[in-house]
């Protein structure tokens, strides 16, 4: 789920959010004009949840016991698209959430540190995506729309160490864009200290396909051949991979910790 929708700092290319122009409107994207208050999103994307299961139990296919689960989700992703934390009464969803006995797996750009820091309620986990080794590609590939936007995402990840939850830098990878200079990417990883890294590929869905081309997505080997010169590089562990996902993921833990 996501509580800033079409709104955030960044125009990454690799984006399948609509973003001012694709449509041929434009909109102050990192601004939101109106927000629902943390307990309407909290209730609201639980009746979505049995929302969307209509039609399942009738299918032959559907496993039953799935089924009943997915009438009571423990986890809740804020995060598929838009930034967060432009979404202001952040700490008190992750709090609603919590209270309904819920985890929350906190994805963010890092472009806005002092309310990451602030927050008054630590997500269950903290995702910040790290989608270039430096200035000049961070520029050219994530296109942020605030002054000193590579600054904060350093700032970010300086602060990251200080969260008792585990964290994580995402790396979305862009071929021909973004997986060389790993050197790079170890040095920004050598100053947050994330419990994970995961390395996973562009997928040429939604509106990205307005901005780049199927050639643009790596294949998982590419990914796990990234994750290997990181793991060398960062002194981390290759933990798990999804084929299918084409992702790998790094840590000095033995293995990742589990939420049940
Ligand atoms: S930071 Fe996330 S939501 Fe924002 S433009 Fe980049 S991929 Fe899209």
């Amino acid at each position: 789920m996501s509580p800033s929708v079409f709104y955030c700092t960044q125009q990454c290319l690799f984006c399948w959010r609509a973003q001012n122009g694709d449509l041929q409107i434009s909109w102050d994207e990192m601004k939101l004009p109106a927000w629902d208050s943390p307990q309407e999103i909290a209730e609201g994307i639980l009746r979505a949840q049995t929302k969307i299961l209509g039609g399942y139990k009738g299918n032959p296919r559907t496993d039953p016991q799935k089924f009943r689960e997915a009438f009571r989700p423990r986890h809740v992703a804020i995060s598929l698209t838009g930034e967060p934390t432009l979404y202001e009464p952040l700490g008190e969803l992750i709090q609603t959430l919590h209270a309904k006995d819920l985890t929350t797996f906190l994805v963010s750009n890092g472009s806005n540190p002092k309310k990451l820091v602030s927050l008054n309620e630590e997500p269950t986990q903290l995702y910040v995506s790290v989608c270039a080794p430096n200035d000049k590609v961070f520029k050219r590939l994530c296109r942020p729309q605030i002054d000193s936007a590579w600054e904060s995402l350093n700032e970010t990840l300086a602060a990251l160490p200080s969260f008792s939850c585990p964290t994580v830098i995402r790396t979305t990878l862009v071929k021909g864009h973004n997986m060389e200079e790993v050197e790079g990417y170890a040095k920004l990883i050598e100053k947050a200290k994330p419990t994970y890294i995961e390395a996973k590929a562009y997928m040429h869905v939604g509106f990205s396909g307005l901005r780049l081309g199927f050639e643009n997505m790596p294949q998982h080997r590419e990914v796990y051949n990234f994750a290997v010169q990181l793991a060398d590089k960062t002194g981390y562990k290759i933990l798990d991979e999804s084929t299918d996902s084409r992702v790998v993921l790094l840590s000095k833990k033995e293995r990742p910790k589990k939420f049940n």
